[in-house]
């Protein structure tokens, strides 16, 4: 009969309350964790070596009779346990330092299996001896630790891999059986998948390779499935609420793209006729907009606000970074300028007298449009009407925060945009709740940003290149990894670099500084004056990484590039190489190692984002590449997000036939309540 799960790990044979203490150092608290702690790798013991041909060095299995047991004192303190083995071809010395307790465990006349690398002192000696082997009773049952393919853990201190080979072997013969499997017998039919305990199993005790990989689908196919389930209910939920339903509002947008100095490329076209026409439907538009950075999204942006606006409703408008809702608030008030919309910008920094008022205003409907931070979904403010929140670059958002976002108003509708390209199968698991929009074309007239790689000898003939081109009025960005000098860390800090520009070099140049602990108040003054063109050349760190617009900008130089990731530097390349003249961007680094290495030449090879986001997915990671944490990145256990493409197109499907049918939380119970309990934050 079938029965609960214990949920302390603590009933798991060999487990007491110090052993538990240890497991939950790796994360292990319930019997169900360790199940479901899976090997990092596995060793193949399953062959057994003879020991007269064994060779010097090799990793081998033997399996041999117990001959003789001694243990010699050389000096106090030092055991040595010598046991000798035979199989027959030849004899060999099992030694182990300082188990004086392993007197009892060899009694002449047993078989072992013993694991070990053939040591090179003991050959000296003439003897073959195996220090420290792993060692097995070679018995009726199954052996675990020798003798087959063997499952090897990431361990932590307090614990042996034998110790928790061996518990999780206890936990699989006590408990394996009473795991409840989820997957609808339909489809492990169709596809062919073991059972759940079997899986299991398999996955920490695999017969063989064959056996193995089934087992291994069975449980990538079960866990994307059920994240599937999860995203698509999601989805479902917010689309059974019922949304906004825009009215069209086709002469104030007429108006609005007549006003513009050009019109929208045919991707923009494409998009915004996707964005149209899901805001005009009762239900609830999820949009992820991704286009490489300069392919203009804001505008898009812009006519999703307007269109809630003209419709009575308000637009929230919500960027990662101040400076780039300062920015988005300066363009969005000039775009909008003769619709006479009222548009308010909150920020963190926003005092708190100006932001009693902007509050007032927001929760009274005298605000159209506010824009800001994330500080737009801080508790007490009180929106009057949302229609529309707009979440520019994504990737510096949680998934969770989105959720809550919707959450504020009355189903508003959502548009999140991205400049990080995301493979078509990764968007499926990471964003799978959402419709995809895809800007692919640049506006006209762009022409590729020239980019090289440089050492610290060019620098004087950047400099100078840097000069003329300012002399034909053009602008630069020079970006440095450091705010200050730093002791530990070898590398240009935008302080130094500013001082040391404004003193020598370019003293007769207009130069601004930027950076993280620069005040609000003179962020702001610097960076409307670079906008304006009132400096030549703005010095900064990152914070000027995503999003900020100037045209006039066309040269771009990175201090110690090698410093920042492929994305970073492709976004900051992205500053520049917006206007019509031709645009530069000069790294310049020296890379300590291959993988530096690789990412500058990435940078000099593509001006691509989607080139450049799959070769930072390759040299990364999809872990880091996202930043698990604040992706909501859902951590797998067996599945693998950039390898399983099929097993994900697959999960998806069959998730999708589930949540067809109409009430499928009753005919599937059991799936429904491991979905709701699932601590996936996607
Ligand atoms: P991103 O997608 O990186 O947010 P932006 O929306 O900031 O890009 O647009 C980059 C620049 O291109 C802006 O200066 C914008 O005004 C301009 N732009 C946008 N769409 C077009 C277009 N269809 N034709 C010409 N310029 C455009
Ligand atoms: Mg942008």
């Amino acid at each position: 009969m079938k029965k609960d799960l214990p949920k302390s790990v603590q009933f798991v044979k060999g487990v007491g309350p110090r052993l538990a203490k240890v497991l939950e150092k790796i994360n292990i608290y319930t019997v169900e964790d360790l199940l479901y702690y899976f090997p990092r790798e596995y060793q193949d013991r399953r062959k057994l070596a003879q020991i007269r041909y064994l060779n010097l060095g090799e990793l081998v299995t033997i399996a041999g009779e117990v001959l003789k047991v001694s243990e010699e004192k050389p000096r106090p303190g030092l055991s040595i346990m010598k046991v000798t083995f035979t199989d027959g071809t030849d004899v060999i010395n099992g030694v182990w330092f300082n188990q004086p307790f392993l007197k009892k465990t060899f009694k002449k006349g047993q078989r072992y299996f013993l694991s070990g690398e053939l040591n090179e002192k003991s050959w000296r000696f003439g003897k073959k001896e195996l220090y420290n082997p792993v060692y097995e009773l070679v018995d009726e049952g199954e052996n675990i630790h020798t003798g087959r393919i063997v499952p090897i853990y990431s361990l932590t201190s307090g614990i042996t891999q034998k110790r928790l080979r061996q518990i999780i072997y206890n936990a699989l013969e006590e408990y394996s059986v009473h795991l409840t499997d989820l997957l609808p017998e339909n489809l492990k039919k169709k596809y062919g998948l073991p059972d759940l305990a079997d899986s299991i199993w398999t996955l920490h005790f695999p017969g063989d390779r064959k056996e193995y990989i089934k087992a291994r689908v069975r449980l990538a196919f079960e866990e994307l499935f059920l994240l599937q389930l999860l995203v698509l209910q999601r989805k479902k939920g917010v689309q059974e609420k019922g949304g906004i339903v825009h009215r069209d509002s086709g002469k104030i947008i007429e108006d609005f793209l007549g006003s513009l100095s050009f019109s929208l490329t045919g991707a923009q076209k494409r998009v915004w006729a996707e964005i149209k026409r899901d805001m005009e439907r009762p239900v609830p538009m999820q949009r992820l907009l991704q286009g490489d950075v300069g392919s203009g999204k804001t505008i898009i942006a812009t006519l999703a606000l307007l269109k809630t606006m003209a419709n009575g409703y308000q637009g929230i408008f919500m960027a990662p970074t101040e400076i780039l809702a300062e920015q988005h608030y300066l363009k969005l008030s000039e775009l909008l300028r003769e619709t006479g919309f009222t548009i308010k910008l909150l920020l963190g920094s926003t005092s708190p007298v100006d932001r009693k008022k902007i509050l007032a205003d927001i929760a009274d409907n005298r605000a159209n449009l506010i824009i800001g931070t994330h500080t737009l979904f801080q508790e007490g403010i009180t929106y009057y009407k949302p229609g529309l929140i707009v979440i520019d670059e994504q990737h510096r958002f949680g998934v969770e925060q989105r959720f809550r976002l919707v959450e504020k108003g009355e189903n508003p509708d959502l548009l999140v945009m991205t400049a990080t390209p995301i493979p078509r199968t990764l968007a499926l698991t990471v964003y799978g709740d959402l419709d995809l929009s895809i800007i692919d074309e640049l506006p006209p007239g762009r022409s590729p940003v020239i980019t090289s790689w440089r050492n610290e000898e060019s620098r004087m003939e950047i400099y100078r290149f840097v000069r003329e081109k300012i002399a034909e009025g053009q602008q630069a960005y020079i970006v440095c990894p450091l705010i200050e000098p730093s002791d530990e860390l070898k590398a240009i800090s935008a302080q130094e670099l500013f001082e040391e520009l404004t003193e020598n070099i370019f003293r007769d140049l207009r130069i601004g500084l930027l950076h993280g602990r620069v005040s609000t108040a003179e962020k702001n003054q610097v960076m409307e004056d670079f906008r304006r063109g009132e400096l030549d050349i703005l010095v900064s760190t990152t914070v000027i990484e995503v999003g900020v617009d100037v045209p006039n900008a066309s040269i771009m130089i990175i201090e110690n590039a090698e410093r920042f990731g492929l994305a970073q530097l492709h976004q900051l390349r992205g500053r520049v190489g917006r206007g019509s003249q031709q645009s530069y961007c000069f790294l310049i680094g020296n890379p300590g190692t291959e993988e530096g290495r690789k990412r500058l030449s990435v940078m000099t090879e593509t001006n691509d984002g989607f080139i450049i986001a799959e070769k930072d997915l390759e040299i990364r990671g999809p872990g880091e590449f996202f930043g698990t944490k604040q992706s909501g990145m859902p951590d797998l256990k067996v599945a693998n997000i950039l390898k399983d493409h099929k097993l994900i197109k697959l999960a998806r499907e069959e998730a999708e036939n589930i949540i067809k049918i109409d009430n499928w939380q009753s005919i599937y119970n059991e799936l429904y309540k491991k979905i709701n309990a699932l601590d996936l934050k996607v």
